[in-house]
């Protein structure tokens, strides 16, 4: 059969024939092929075969991407084919179905420019002489072939039937060759064989490294296959099992927890988004196997849905009168505050709703912000919750993990909330001033909708997804100092300021609140214990030293907790008596001997007053001034601020040399060195400008300052001085210090009216405009006399 048509090819006819480069597959002898043709010079040449005979020779391009072959692009060695049909498809490219007749190698290319190329070529001649080596050969590819078939999911199996029929040597090889391998490469070889001996050895290669290929794919197709169908199974079992036991009349606890899901999402009054999001969940629960981490994520989520207080509130209590009772039973003092409050609650009385500004309770740590909070709450009726954001840097800490994460939770606001319970509680934020922010998100940014009664409502927690009401709730925030709240949060607040404690005040406290509240927590009785207003105020000045009660509480609860050990261990029934004298013994050494002014008029030194977020403090400037190069040298870690107004301080003071009768040239043979004592402690600002002046000032002309002296105010190159802040914080430190005249700036006198009587009451206040007024107050002996000293 194959010999028949052999003898069609017209050797003697033409020896020459239109070459179709083929580019992404081969044909074989006897197979019949579909290609598709759409270069010009192809299509030539098929029009020229049709002139022929339909004879073409099909050769193979060695680089596919080749648009427009030339002689060395091409193969020498392929197929001649005879066109059985040939059909125009509408976008200009033609089909034509080849069938491949006999091997042919090329003599010669030749190329008509602008045309297409033609091959003079010979026919390969065919062997189908059988051997006995070919036959053995012959039998062990057509055996590697059949198992090659069945692993190949692309090859149809029935394809072997074809080989059974075919009995020609060459006709099998040729067929096998035709469908091993894709590669253009492998195939080209196995048309170039010399003999079908070689083609055969060839085979037998490629189809077993085809076949470990094959292998190697199903092996993994197996391993996803057989993963896949493991958690099926499971669930099948478990379907099984549930169906057993549903048979025995047993319990089935998964098909009773989804039950039980159901029921409390139907009963937990969610709002209809919540709802559907939970029925749809619960559903999705119901395909998943029990076992699988998918279960749980889905299960955890669920969970949280039905714990958020969507629709619990406590029915408030709001009665002014209760309010301001529980307000003073709770604190002393804090009058404004307290008054700040409760207008706030009339508000929303007669409101009915939370409106208004967000109230900000500013103060130094111990002063009774939280548990200004902690009383609202009680006086409304209402839980209280506190979250802390000291450190908070990410968003996601107020809003949560998107569900993709493994372990991801709900924000802390929702995660407050369902520990609260209801949705209206008194909700603590504390620490607005210590959030920081990274690359993670703004967490202000994500708190100002928390905020933010127009965004509030529809509060949106990345893994909850739902949205959930926070109008109701009532928002509280707290700082230490004001200026470190992100700017557009204080713009939504009310602040109000908790500066610190008197001396007195604390004495009341402890009296009042403190100690009975750690007698209390103590287990003592009030007859067990008593302490002596000279321990407490021992306290109060050698163990704590701060503008709240914090520590003066700490140290209370120690001494109770130390009392309460002997109580217990010695039976003691009688009275334990706290004195001042008694307090080494129960506190250890004293820490703090309270900072005094000098008790001296010292040259070179002169008493600022600084704010911290701890409270006010009077700040010791010292200034030496030591022959040698010119310079400024500061040191007891002071700020950039602080730097840059001591060199301000010092261009004041240069380029008033007359007033100040130094003489000019000191400055060119001296080094002054700055120092503020407790250098650990790093201090910054402007205001200690004056102080610096006045000391360097001492320093140079060797007037002493009064010591009974503190100032505060930021100094200007020409001298003026201007205002400060922390004002009720720094003359409470003055105070606390045996302080008797204080010099404010002009500029400040109008904040004075905002300060109470009390805080001011035995301190000579004197307002300075100016370095001049300054110098009168700092220096009694005025510049009168020329009495230069350094030089
Ligand atoms: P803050 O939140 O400002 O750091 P806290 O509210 O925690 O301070 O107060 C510390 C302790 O001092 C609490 O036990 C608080 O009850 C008590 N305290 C503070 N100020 C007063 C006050 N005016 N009257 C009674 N107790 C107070």
């Amino acid at each position: 059969m194959a010999n028949d048509r052999k003898t069609e090819i017209p050797i003697e006819l033409s020896s020459k024939l239109p070459v179709l480069p083929l580019k992404e597959t081969i044909v074989f002898p006897y197979m019949i092929y579909p290609l598709l043709i759409g270069r010009e010079s192809s299509i030539k040449a098929v029009q020229n075969a049709l002139l022929h005979e339909k004879y073409v020779l099909l050769i193979a391009q060695k680089d596919i991407l080749q648009e427009n072959p030339e002689a060395r692009d091409l193969y020498r060695t392929g197929v001649i084919a005879r066109i059985l049909q040939i059909l125009k498809l509408p976008n200009g490219i033609v089909k034509v179905l080849v069938e491949g007749l006999t091997r042919a190698k090329v003599n010669r290319f030749i190329r008509t420019k602008g045309s297409f190329t033609q091959a003079k070529y010979e026919v390969v001649p065919e062997s189908d002489q059988i051997t006995p080596q070919n036959e053995a050969a012959l039998r062990h590819v057509i055996s590697q072939f059949k198992e090659y078939v069945l692993l190949n999911r692309d090859i149809p199996d029935e394809i072997l039937l074809s080989i059974e029929s075919v009995d020609n040597i060459q006709r099998v090889s040729d067929f096998i060759a035709a469908h091993v391998s894709k590669r253009i490469e492998d195939k080209q070889m196995l048309v170039e064989v010399a003999s079908v001996d070689e083609e055969l050895m060839m085979l037998v290669e490629m189809l077993q490294q085809e076949k470990d290929i094959l292998e190697i794919e199903k092996d993994i197709d197996d391993q996803v296959r057989g993963r896949m169908q493991s958690s099926q199974r499971n669930f099948y079992l478990q379907e099984q099992l549930r169906v057993i036991k549903q048979e025995l009349g047993e319990e089935d606890d998964s098909y009773n927890e989804l039950g039980a899901l159901n029921k409390k999402i139907k009963k937990a009054k969610m709002p209809r988004e919540a709802k559907n999001k939970a029925l749809e969940d619960l559903e999705k629960l119901r395909y998943t196997p029990p076992m699988s981490p998918e279960y749980t994520v889905i299960r955890n989520y669920l969970d949280w849905l039905l714990a958020i207080p969507w629709n619990k509130r406590s029915r408030d209590n709001l009665n002014l009168i209760t309010a301001k009772k529980i307000l003073d039973e709770d604190h002393y003092g804090l009058k404004k505050p307290k008054e700040r409050i409760l207008e706030q609650l009339s508000v929303m009385k007669l409101v009915e709703k939370v409106k208004g500004p967000i109230l900000c309770l500013v103060g130094p740590p111990g002063v009774g912000k939280t548990s200004l909070g902690k009383s609202i709450a009680r006086s409304l009726d209402r839980q209280f919750i506190r979250i802390s954001l000291g450190g908070a840097r990410d968003e996601a800490e107020i809003r949560g993990h998107r569900r993709t994460y493994i372990g991801s939770m709900p924000g802390r606001i929702i995660q407050s909330l369902k520990k609260a319970g209801t949705k209206n509680p008194v909700f603590l934020l504390d620490e607005l001033d210590k959030m920081s922010m990274d690359f993670r998100g703004d967490p202000a940014s994500a708190l100002l909708e928390v905020l933010d009664p127009e965004q509030n409502k529809t509060f949106s927690d990345h893994y909850i997804e739902v949205e959930f009401d926070l109008s109701e709730v009532l928002f509280i925030t707290t700082a230490n100092v004001r200026h470190n709240i992100p700017e557009p949060l204080l713009d939504r607040m009310e602040v109000i300021d908790l500066p610190g404690y008197m001396e007195y005040d604390k004495l009341e406290i402890a009296r009042r609140h403190l100690i009975p509240k750690q007698l209390n927590e103590n287990g003592l009785k009030k007859h067990q214990i008593k302490f002596t207003d000279s321990a407490i105020l021992g306290i109060i000045r050698n163990y704590s030293r701060e503008a709240g009660v914090r520590n003066l509480e700490r140290s209370i609860s120690n001494i109770c907790r130390k009392i309460a050990k002997e109580v217990v261990l010695k039976e003691d029934k009688g009275q334990f008596v706290v004195t001042a004298r008694s307090l080494k013994k129960y506190l250890g050494v004293i820490q703090y001997s309270d900072k005094h002014a000098e008790s001296v008029t010292q040259i070179g030194s002169a008493t600022g007053l600084a704010w911290t977020e701890f409270g006010g403090d009077i700040l010791q400037i010292e200034v030496t001034i030591m022959k040698g190069k010119s310079g400024l040298t500061l040191t007891g870690q002071l700020g950039d601020v602080m730097k840059e107004s001591a060199r301000a301080a010092l261009s004041f003071i240069r380029s008033n040399t007359e007033l100040l009768e130094i003489d000019p040239d000191v400055f060119e043979k001296n080094e002054i060195h700055i120092h503020a004592p407790e250098g650990a402690i790093p201090k910054d600002g402007p205001s200690a400008g004056i102080t610096m002046a006045v000391a360097m000032i001492s320093a140079f002309t060797r007037k002493p300052v009064d010591n009974e002296l503190a100032m505060t105010g930021e100094i200007t190159l020409r001298g003026n001085v201007l205002p400060i802040g922390g004002l009720t914080e720094k003359l409470l430190a003055a105070r606390r210090s045996g302080i008797k005249t204080v010099l404010l700036p002009e500029k400040n006198r109008k904040d004075l009216s905002e300060i109470s009587t009390r805080v001011t009451r035995g301190l000579q206040l004197n307002f300075v405009g100016t370095m001049n007024d300054v110098l009168k107050f700092a220096f009694r002996n005025g510049f009168t006399k020329k009495r230069n000293t350094v030089s």
